[in-house]
């Protein structure tokens, strides 16, 4: 399919997803052809998506980035979903040479030190090991929701990712965070217990702290920088980013 066709199909995918409920959106997402992926961060959204398609058994693949650096809790909650559902999660990892080359050049804690440097991890950790889970891939789910950050506030429920050259389906796109914990209540869907302790989205532990009241729920990631519209790099094109060479990402 062309691009022009495929920016097309993601315009008219997105007007019918509005009047769907989540199975029926993750269903149609499914049902697109080619390999569809759903990546997880076994965050609180991502679980739910994840329990939709476990009960559903829709075929659609789960993976998630294994960074090295997860929280223990998050690397528990892998095996954990991967029992309740009966599913296997695919864990894509950072190649050993990449961290070791990251290492050399600004340390292993080195994001701490500059947004370039901490970019550069991200590249290495997520941004890399995310091409390899969405080779092959037509169609690419997430748990993103407009309501995360006023970076996420015009989330589509489907666009083209010209990048990647896919379908990318944000099914939670206009779900906000009582809606979901009401469905996480009801369904008893395990989730994460770091977000009892503070901690509304989770990353990589040395990247994430609890909020404090009142701040946004994106606060705790990567709070050492001021830049409102922090992100790891997954869901920004290569473009928007500040500068890397191309082998940081
Ligand atoms: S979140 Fe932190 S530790 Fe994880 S990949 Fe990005 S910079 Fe590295």
């Amino acid at each position: 399919m062309t691009i022009m066709n495929l920016s097309q199909e993601a315009q008219s995918l997105n007007d019918k997803m509005a009047g769907l409920d989540l199975a029926e959106r993750l269903s149609l997402a499914a049902s697109l052809g080619g390999r569809v992926v759903f990546t997880t961060s076994l965050g609180i959204e991502d679980q739910v998506i994840t329990h939709v398609i476990g009960q559903n058994r829709f075929d659609i693949d789960v993976a998630t980035l294994e960074t090295g650096r997860l929280f223990p809790e998050t690397v528990a909650l892998i095996a954990e979903t991967e029992a309740r559902y009966g599913m296997t999660i695919n864990r894509y990892f950072p190649l050993k040479e990449d961290v070791d080359a990251y290492a050399a050049q600004y340390g292993l804690n080195g994001f701490y030190d500059s947004v370039e440097a901490r970019h550069a991890c991200c590249g290495v950790r997520k941004v890399k090991p995310l091409a390899r889970a969405l080779t092959g891939a037509s169609v690419w789910i997430t748990g993103l929701r407009r309501g995360q950050s006023g970076n996420r506030a015009d989330t589509p429920f489907v666009e083209y990712d010209a990048e990647r050259n896919l379908l990318k389906v944000n099914p939670l796109a206009d779900w906000d965070i009582e809606r979901i914990n009401c469905l996480v209540a009801d369904e008893a869907v395990p989730i994460n217990p770091l977000h009892s302790r503070g901690y509304p989205s989770i990353g990589c532990e040395p990247c994430t702290r609890a909020i404090k009241p009142g701040e946004s729920e994106r606060a705790g990631r990567w709070w050492w920088e001021n830049d409102e519209k922090r992100e790891c790099g997954l869901h920004v094109p290569e473009a928007a980013l500040p500068s890397l060479n191309s082998s940081e990402l």
